[in-house]
This record gives structure tokens, C-alpha cells and sequence, in this order.
């Protein structure tokens, strides 16, 4: 499984980094998805609340 984030979508409303911040993560400025920090199912419903749609989960 692969997350993508699409920057020009993204709202910033933080919905991501506050549910799994293991995963979804600003290092050095850039945003970061570590998908090994989490199960697939918990990282899917994540993406599903992303309310922009920036988050895309490629399988
Ligand atoms: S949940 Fe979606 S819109 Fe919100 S910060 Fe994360 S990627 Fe951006």
C-alpha cells in the first residue's frame, strides 16, 4: 500500500496529524507519511476523513 498527499488539495485542517501522528507527520517542514507506523485498516479510515481529498491510498 502506498498513501499519496497531493499538497494543492490539502486544506491544512489537520484532520490526519491529529488521528495517527506516527504516520502523518511534518519533519523539517515537509510532510511525512510513514505507513509503518500503522495497520492499513487505521491508516485507510484516516485517509477516508481527509476532507479535501489530498489523501489518496494507492494499493
Ligand atoms: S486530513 Fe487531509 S486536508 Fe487535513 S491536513 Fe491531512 S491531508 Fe490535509
Amino acid at each position: 500500500m502506498q498513501v499519496t498527499w497531493d499538497q494543492n488539495k490539502c486544506s491544512h485542517a489537520g484532520v490526519c496529524v491529529k488521528s495517527l501522528p506516527d504516520v502523518f507527520k511534518v519533519v523539517e517542514g515537509e510532510f511525512v507519511i510513514d505507513i509503518t507506523q500503522a495497520t492499513e485498516e487505521e491508516i485507510v479510515a484516516v485517509v477516508k476523513q481527509c476532507p479535501s481529498g489530498a489523501l489518496q491510498v494507492l494499493k
